[in-house]
């Protein structure tokens, strides 16, 4: 087991904590399938519900509050019925905007995994603002389960009334559900290669500007973030932070990165090179590598 889920492991229901060491191996990042809660359940004895509170403390062993030292954990239910973690991340010494916060991570992991829409969250302190508009990015958003230890589960517009949202700017393809775009980038190089997947899929619907960001590791290995954007502007998800959220799920550091690559559309309004390199150079001195393509 990961040294960083030891002391949440304590206090949960010594079936599950049982159950759950050998699955914490050094290859967890915050996923589990479907069948593994299915066993988790039996073996724990408890209904999925009960299950997901109880597994909060490990998503919570996922975060990096390096400046409020408050660990906020989150779990994602897509409809395949696989569950993802995320929590909150902050950059030391940096600026409050780079911050991702847990339900945005684990949101996030939920996509890059392939999930079409996501049924339930559950965190365990009630969501902020930026957050419950994050949520109403996603497909069916409003009607989103929200559970919170000690709480009734509501919808999302229980926590979110008078919402405005992607369907107030003519958005019929919300966040998880949009379409893949297609750019004309001819490479043999893996690292960009990968970045170009991920921006194909990135989510750009206000500006056009379709984008994401592949960090290579010393090891060869490839951690990507894609563009994320909201119709209230502010609460985007920027590739480089998503990017970040991921390879810390995975146990990963930043200072292993030895490459970054950005590609982005051509024909959108704005570029997100500048706020890339700003987040990038916050945590290395890699330069940032910046690609822009056009669509087919
Ligand atoms: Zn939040």
């Amino acid at each position: 087991m990961q040294d960083r889920f030891v002391p949440s492991i304590a206090h949960l229901p010594p079936l599950l904590a049982q159950a759950l060491v050998p699955l914490l191996d050094s290859d967890f990042s915050g996923h589990f399938e479907a069948k593994q809660i299915e066993t988790l359940k039996r073996i724990s004895g408890l209904e999925e519900n009960q299950l997901l509170e109880a597994l909060l403390p490990v998503a919570a062993a996922l975060a990096t509050p390096t400046i409020s030292e408050f660990y906020v954990g989150a779990i994602a239910k897509g409809t395949s019925g696989d569950i993802y973690m995320g929590a909150n991340m902050e950059l030391k010494d940096e600026v409050l905007g780079h911050t991702v916060h847990a339900e945005q991570s684990a949101i996030s992991h939920a996509w890059l995994k392939g999930e079409k829409s996501i049924t339930d969250i559950v965190v365990n302190y009630s969501p902020c603002g930026h957050c419950r508009q994050f949520m109403n990015e996603l497909v069916d958003g409003c009607n989103i389960h929200i559970h919170l230890p000690d709480q009734p589960t509501q919808r999302l517009s229980h926590y979110l009334p008078y919402s405005f949202g992607p369907k107030d700017l003519n958005v019929t393809e919300p966040l998880l559900a949009s379409k893949a775009i297609q750019l004309k980038l001819v490479s043999e190089d893996p690292v960009i290669l990968e970045a170009t997947h991920q921006a194909n899929k990135s989510y750009a619907p206000y500006t056009g500007t379709y984008a994401a960001i592949t960090f290579e590791l010393d090891d060869g290995s490839l951690f990507s973030g894609r563009y994320a954007e909201n119709a209230a502007f502010n609460p985007s998800m920027m590739p480089t932070q998503m990017a970040l959220t991921n390879l810390l799920r995975h146990n990963r550091q930043a200072s292993e990165i030895v490459r970054a690559v950005l590609v982005e559309s051509a024909s959108g309004k704005i570029s997100l090179a500048n706020a890339s390199l700003d987040a990038l150079h916050t945590l290395t001195s890699v330069e940032l590598e910046h690609l822009v393509v056009e669509l087919e």
